[in-house]
């Protein structure tokens, strides 16, 4: 009925990004790893900004933000120039913040993924290298109910890339695949944990033909992002149609009521009162330098899955399931290692068992519980012919739920396939008393034969070798049919 589809929609990101794999903040000596610590315990008078202390840059950040850089074919800036961006917030204890406005330390990057069978393009406009604000607590994480606000100043000074993307961006579940994306090639280059929480925060603009942007903050992760995202076009797209202004601000995501609300008022760019850090003269960055990072660059998703595609005989699809989280492909390539034969089933088990099994749990149950002897393992009984099959996706629930070595489970549970002969043999004798119409029946009709074959299973539940167990239900049909014989 409405012409929806049809509102020219804009959307573009900016993802910032903590480099948490770093053993320090960007300008002190204090961890960069402070999630359970206690509250301002990982501070020093530089992340405090304390009167009189002066930052000291770690190179390790810059390197980083120039690797992410060259992976995503942007322009290196020669020089690496921090800038104060100034604004009062209790976050932020200097009331400015290091960041970089005048030039970013990289320019025109691009990256390229799927979404729905076909290839796009997304162009990034910036990425810039800053400091992490402090975290501001609230009970129950709701700023309008809370009696209080406290402040944690861990995170203050913690080294973060913001990415900026053009608004190339049409439909929410487009920028799920390009964050998806982004976050491989983040994990590849070893910038970011990006599982931890407050590692990957999302902040999107979004406009409709007839209105004007809108930005919404902090949005946690890339789940909440399709979701902040969706509730937004609605919203305005509503707006739209009824005929009202879409009027330029800034919205919060409330992750618990699932709406965007509006924040704060919005300071626009002359409000920060931006001006070179004097603290941090321009560091140069040289050829040789950016030529050396170059030839360091690791393996990267796409590279990833072309190889893996092609070493273990993966169906592509398989291979992107695999490469979409480093840890996830690098357990897989653990497993294989281990046991190397058949890695397309390996892969299977893997995507469509045991992670179905963690399922809330996800990734973070796989790499705590599961080790890759257990899935190497259970691809190993398999092969041994010690279980079947149906025995073996059993074991993939236990080893999810449980964490436990499927070999140490098969011997526990006795779930070994039975292929002892006279053991077999008396449990089809008793089949045979048991069900004599049966017997008659499968005398003349081979159809027959498996309910008798299917009880014998039944009654070891599930454990008689089939093989041996219908050579004997035969054996047993042929010498009664010979004793039969001569009366006829
Ligand atoms: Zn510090």
């Amino acid at each position: 009925m409405h012409a929806a589809g049809t509102v020219n929609v804009k959307i573009g990101l900016e993802i910032h990004v903590q480099i948490n794999t770093l053993k320090t903040k960007l300008f002190c000596g204090c961890s960069s790893n402070y999630r359970g610590m206690p509250p301002n315990t990982n501070v020093c008078p530089v992340c405090l900004g304390l009167p009189g202390a002066l930052p000291v840059v770690n190179e390790k950040a810059i390197e980083k933000a120039v690797m992410l850089c060259l992976a995503l074919r942007g322009k290196v800036a020669s020089k690496v120039r921090f800038d104060r961006k100034h604004y009062f917030y209790p976050d932020l204890p200097k009331n400015y913040q290091i960041t970089q406005y005048t030039e970013p330390i990289c320019r025109d990057g691009l990256i390229e993924y799927e979404y729905k069978g076909t290839s796009k393009a997304v162009r990034i406009r910036r990425i810039n290298l800053e400091e992490d604000p402090g975290r501001i607590v609230y009970e129950r994480g709701d700023p309008r109910t809370s009696p209080f606000s406290l402040i944690d100043y861990n995170r203050s000074g913690v080294a973060l890339l913001e990415i900026v993307t053009e608004p190339d961006f049409k439909e929410p579940e487009e920028v799920e695949s390009f964050l998806e994306k982004l976050r491989s090639i983040l994990e590849h280059l070893e910038i970011c944990d990006c599982g931890l929480e407050g590692a990957f925060r999302v902040d999107a603009n979004i406009s409709v033909s007839g209105g004007q942007r809108v930005e919404v903050k902090n949005i946690g992760s890339i789940e909440e992002t399709v979701k902040a995202l969706a509730y937004e076009l609605a919203r305005q797209r509503d707006l739209v149609m009824k005929g009202l202004a879409v009027r330029r601000e800034t919205r919060h995501w409330d992750p618990v009521r699932k709406v965007t609300l509006p924040a704060r008022t919005k300071e626009y760019e002359e409000d920060y009162r931006y001006m070179p850090d004097p603290n941090l003269p321009p560091i140069p960055l040289t050829r040789e330098y950016i030529e050396k990072l170059s030839k360091a660059l690791p393996e990267l998703p796409d590279q990833r899955i072309e190889r893996m595609a092609r070493q273990y005989n993966l169906t592509k699809p398989l291979a992107k399931v695999l490469v979409s989280r480093k840890k996830l492909a690098d357990f897989f390539e653990e497993v294989v290692h281990i046991y190397p034969s058949n890695p397309r089933r390996t892969a299977n088990y893997l995507v469509n068992d045991l992670l179905n099994w963690l399922k809330d749990e996800g990734l973070r149950g796989l790499y705590s519980k599961v080790k890759p002897e257990y899935l190497a393992n259970l691809m190993r009984l398999l092969d041994e012919g010690k279980i079947s099959i149906r025995q073996a996706k059993e074991l993939a629930e236990h080893i999810a739920k449980r964490g436990i070595d499927p070999a140490r489970l098969v011997a526990e549970m006795g779930m070994e396939k039975i292929s002892d002969e006279s053991f077999l043999s008396r449990v089809v004798d008793e089949v045979f008393r048991e069900y004599p119409k049966a017997v008659q029946d499968a005398l003349r009709s081979p159809k027959a034969v498996n309910f008798l074959v299917g009880m014998v299973m039944k009654k070891t539940r599930g454990r008689a070798d089939p093989s041996i167990t219908r050579r004997l239900v035969e054996e047993r049909l042929e010498q009664l049919r010979s004793e039969l014989e001569p009366q006829t």
